[in-house]
């Protein structure tokens, strides 16, 4: 069974959908992660994120993995540097090219071959798993992500301001929406969960209630 969770930046998906793979004893996918690695590994080696074959260049040598929610570059665990705001500010702009997808969305589907998988990212529901058993696009409002996204950081320690972090999401909110390939967007038959003013806890219930009844029919 597959389970698409599509969705902009800070919407919760990450959390959600791990908690809905754990609840539903299936597999979790964070393709955000993937982008990332990527964009991690180009910065590393001063590729500009605007060079689509120096990029195809590098993934195609990369070796990505995951075991146990730490990501791996080439045997390196990059779980945190894959965090950095220079990451974040690099990656709508790799992720835009399509060569660098179409490598990408290989991964993502090799990963699912043969498991029940919860993936999240922004094309999963229409690019990359068309024929998905359950489709779920995640929202919030932009200020309840941002306000989200500052008492995360706040909770690592890390200090962040509100104004700027609403300007940053707004940025790659508009650069992912935008692009000609896998941009962000509801597959037609995705069910749209908006989770302003609602716990993890009953977000998750009701995604998890979403799939039973799914799986059913
Ligand atoms: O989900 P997360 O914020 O970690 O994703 C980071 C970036 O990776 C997104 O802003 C987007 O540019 C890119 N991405 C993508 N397609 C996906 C998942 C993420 O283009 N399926």
């Amino acid at each position: 069974m597959i389970v698409t969770i599509d969705g902009p930046a800070g919407a919760g998906k990450s959390t959600i959908a791990r908690r809905v793979a754990d609840r539903l004893g299936m597999e979790y996918l964070d393709t955000g992660a993937m982008y990332r690695a990527v964009t991690w590994a180009a910065l590393q080696r001063g590729i500009d994120p605007a060079d689509e074959s120096a990029l195809v260049q590098l993934i195609s040598h990369l070796r990505y993995d995951v075991d146990q929610d730490r990501v791996r570059v080439d045997g390196i665990d990059v779980t945190d540097e894959i965090r950095d705001p220079a990451v974040a500010r690099a990656v709508s702009q790799v992720a835009a090219h399509p060569a660098v997808r179409e490598h990408l969305v290989r991964w993502q589907r090799e990963f699912a071959r043969g498991r029940s998988i919860v993936t999240e990212g922004r094309d999963q529901g229409t690019v990359v798993f068309p024929d998905a058993d359950v489709k779920i696009f995640l929202t919030a409002s932009p200020e309840e992500r941002a306000r989200r996204r500052v008492a995360q950081w706040k909770e690592q320690g890390i200090q962040a301001d509100y104004e700027e972090v609403l300007k940053e999401q707004q940025r790659r909110d508009a650069l992912d929406s935008s692009r000609p390939v896998g941009a962000l967007k509801r597959a037609e038959d995705a069910i749209e969960v908006d989770t302003d003013g609602r716990t993890v806890a009953e977000v998750v219930e009701s995604i998890v209630e979403l799939v039973r009844g799914g799986s059913d029919r």
